[in-house]
């Protein structure tokens, strides 16, 4: 006899949505179909979507080191009430950052310790620490983080495009991607120097000194360095729809490169900076309303494959007072799905399998993370169970995080994770973590 049987629920596959019943032993899926044979435990999933769990390839735990700003203990917590069963942290804010073999062990045992979901991590990509690469990639890095910019942290420098040039490089032999953050230094510090030197210090300043242009161009330069060296690029939370059609470009003359947004790209405009404050304020920023349909229109036609997070919390005093001194990053971990089906599915027909395939499918196959990404027999059971029928408002009350911000709170989504299912355990049902083991590493193959 199966231990679990889920009956009922309406499958999210590639083929498209089928209702069968799903008989799960050793974690595993064992068999999807109509009517299988009874299980130890039944889930009754009638007038459920059953997806892949979220496979969030992009956020800040900032444990260990930091977690008074968040924790794998809180932070697996909200991944899992947003339907999600993995993440990928990446390897700032915490604190020593992960960029040798030393620090990766050290985090791997604090996750091992609090998270409730499994998770991947990624090594950084910093000036002096090439010659690190080959241990983290033997401990299981994902790939290797870098910034073209200034990080806003000083223990993790920005790679200047020799460091980038030379990590491909390397990050091309040991057969891993590279994630950078697109902005250019030059055009970010040049203009926020001079908005300093005219004492201009208003949130639209802010706004202006991280233009769209300074993506691009950073997209360019880093689509062209990792091409001469061979590398597999990923173009994390790309903010305007001329940043993804660079890379897009890019892809099409030859260039291994994948593409990842944010939700709060799509959710959030500038205007809802100016109105909401520090709590929206990210790099690059929230864009004006045209690049933000330009943005969906590349989600909608399929070029933007991957969609995260990019939680990155930090405690209330530090998102009060001057705007420009405010640490920049935002809390949404718990929010992805939902945005997706309300701002995709409901408003703009983004199919669910697309969603699916947004934030787990493609995540595990870029990423390799085999058994993982969709509802298959021999997959790892990791499943969401969505009432796609039933609205809820955010309120702070409903967040798992450690501190209860999130631009997200007061919105409406229609769309509710019922049951989020962690390798054949139930690890969230109807608000409440119920989950009675910890996550565990989870490595490329
Ligand atoms: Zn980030």
């Amino acid at each position: 006899m199966d231990e679990l049987v889920i009956r009922g629920g309406t499958l999210v596959t590639p083929e498209g949505p089928k209702r069968e019943d799903i008989a799960i032993q050793g974690g595993r899926i064992q068999a999807i179909g109509p009517e299988l044979p009874g299980g130890a435990e039944e889930i009754d999933a009638r007038g459920l979507h059953v997806f892949p769990a979220v496979i969030d390839v992009h956020l800040h735990f900032n444990e260990p080191g930091r977690t008074e700003w968040e924790g794998a203990s809180t932070g697996s917590r909200a991944l899992a009430a947003g339907g999600g069963a993995v993440f990928f942290d990446m390897p700032l804010n915490s604190m020593p950052c992960t960029v040798n073999a030393r620090e990766f062990d050290r985090k791997r045992a604090a996750l091992e310790a609090a998270s409730i979901t499994d998770f991947a991590l990624w090594g950084g990509l910093i000036p002096g620490n090439a010659g690190e690469m080959a241990e983290l990639a033997e401990r299981g890095a994902i790939g290797f983080k870098a910034f073209l910019c200034d990080s806003g942290l000083p223990e993790f420098p920005r790679a200047d495009d020799l460091t980038l040039y030379k990590g491909f490089r390397e990050a091309a032999r040991l057969g891993l991607p590279v994630a950078v953050h697109a902005e250019s230094h030059a055009i970010t510090s040049a203009l926020s120097a001079r908005c300093r030197a005219e004492a201009r210090s208003s949130i639209r300043d802010f706004l202006e000194s991280r233009p769209v242009l300074a993506e691009v161009e950073a997209i360019q330069r880093a689509t062209l360095l990792a091409h001469e060296a061979g590398a597999k690029l990923h173009i994390v939370h790309i903010s305007s729809g001329r940043g993804v059609a660079a890379a897009a470009e890019a892809k099409a003359r030859g260039v291994d490169v994948s593409i990842e947004t944010c939700p709060h790209y799509l959710f959030f405009t500038e205007e809802d900076v100016e109105r909401l404050g520090a709590i929206a304020k990210c790099a690059p920023p929230l864009r004006n309303a045209v690049d933000q349909s330009a943005l969906w229109a590349q989600v909608l036609n399929g070029t933007v494959e991957m969609i995260a997070s990019d939680h990155s919390p930090a405690p209330p005093e530090m998102k009060t007072g001057d705007f420009w001194n405010s640490w920049g990053g935002i809390a949404g971990v718990q929010s992805t799905l939902a945005v997706l089906l309300e701002q995709g599915y409901r408003r703009r027909g983004l199919s669910l399998e697309r969603i699916a395939s947004l934030v787990a499918r493609e995540p595990a196959r870029r990423f390799r993370i085999a058994g993982k990404g969709a509802v298959e027999k021999g997959n790892d059971a990791d499943l969401v169970l969505v009432d796609l029928e039933k609205s809820a408002t955010l309120r702070a009350g409903d967040l798992f995080q450690r501190h209860r911000l999130s631009p997200y709170v007061g919105a409406t989504f229609r769309g509710m994770v019922r049951r989020t299912i962690r390798r054949g355990e139930t690890i969230l049902e109807d608000g409440n973590v119920v989950a009675s083991s910890n996550g565990k590493l989870v490595r490329p193959t």
